[in-house]
């Protein structure tokens, strides 16, 4: 192949009449970086997007399993990063509302909201449907330094991306059509849906310990500490410690029940603090420090009562009376930031007992 021709091509997108005597070029990017795309990482190695996809790279063997059903066209640029040749894809001039999605796993790429005409033979999009879905990596083949873009998931090559884009972000994702499968809004497959997460609360005094260790639970998404179950909205820590606002510090716990389920979560909060301590923790003394969960769900609510009578019925706390509290979750409020990844932040030492 003619590389210089190849390079004229990808650069002056004017020149696509050139390319049809061609047929498709191939390369691979060779250096990666990764920027600050709001994925959440969990501890059991797991990647959640901020949209609520599990964006955790596929092991390379069940890659190359997905990709023996591809058709070749889909083959070739997924797998080998060749390039279609422009004008002739299927999604070019697709101009239905929906979600483009990956063609080897199934993540949504690009929503159709975001999809321009921008003369140059290929489906264009001035932003990914989420940062976490769509990788970038320098490439450096054919004697050019661009952007490749691949599925953050499997992936799978889809096109590159430039900064010649419309507003409002100036980019251009150039994007192969044989790489993307589309659906009109409602129609997603089971594949293509967002996770089903589920949140917890749980109150077990200080929040600084209970939040980190919870952020530590094989599946927990995200942990936050804040305040609930008060009277007022949106206290502030003072407000909370001094003013008897009857709110009591609470840890927000975001899980993949696909990963951890709701009663392992329990089982690792009776073990982090002493729920037969009344509107305390040990030196901390305060209603703000009781114990509590805040259910989300029926379904919370009739296994921590079950579990608490399983434990009462123990001897684990030699014969103590439980005095957690069971109540509907009301609102939640976030403590302030410096309260957030306290222990992390600070490397304190902290009482409470890991549980995993
Ligand atoms: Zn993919």
């Amino acid at each position: 192949m003619d590389k210089n021709l190849t390079t004229y091509v990808l650069v002056a997108s004017a020149l696509v009449a050139g390319w049809l005597a061609i047929n498709t070029a191939c390369s691979r990017a060779d250096a990666s970086h990764e920027g600050d795309n709001g994925v959440k990482q969990s501890a059991n190695g797991h990647s959640y997007s901020k949209s609520g996809y599990d964006v955790t790279p596929l092991p390379r063997e069940q890659v190359e399993e997905m990709a023996k059903k591809l058709g070749v066209d889909v083959f070739n640029v997924t797998q080998k990063a060749c390039t279609e040749r422009p004008g002739t894809g299927e999604l070019l001039r697709n101009k239905s509302d929906g979600v483009y999605t990956c063609a080897v796993c199934g993540l949504p790429l690009f929503n159709s909201d975001s999809k321009f005409e921008s003369g140059t033979g290929w489906p264009s999009f001035y932003r990914e449907f989420d940062p976490a879905h769509v990788k970038r990596t320098v490439d450096s083949s054919l004697g050019m330094s661009r952007t490749e873009i691949t599925c953050a998931r499997c992936g799978a090559h889809l096109g590159h991306v430039f900064n010649d884009g419309p507003k409002p972000t100036g980019e251009r994702h150039c994007v192969n059509s044989a790489a993307m499968n589309f659906y009109k809004k409602g129609e997603l497959p089971v594949e293509s849906q967002p996770l089903k997460l589920e949140t917890a609360y749980f109150a077990g005094g200080c929040f600084w310990g209970i939040e980190h260790y919870f952020q530590k639970g094989p599946g927990v998404v995200d942990a936050v500490s804040g305040f609930m179950q008060g009277r007022t909205a949106k206290p502030s820590y003072k407000e909370v410690c001094y003013e008897n606002t009857g709110h009591a510090e609470t840890v927000k716990v975001v899980f993949d029940p696909q990963q951890i389920s709701f009663h392992r979560l329990l089982e690792a909060f009776f073990v982090m603090h002493d729920p037969t301590q009344l509107n305390r923790q040990g030196p901390d003394v305060g209603d703000q420090y009781r114990s509590g969960i805040y259910y989300t769900s029926e379904e919370q609510k009739n296994e921590a009562l079950a579990y608490i009578k399983e434990l009462q019925a123990s001897d684990k706390f030699a014969g103590k009376k439980i005095v957690t509290q069971v109540e509907a979750a009301k609102e939640f409020y976030p403590a302030e930031d410096y309260h957030q990844d306290y222990i992390v932040k600070t490397g304190r030492a902290c009482h409470v007992t890991n549980p995993w």
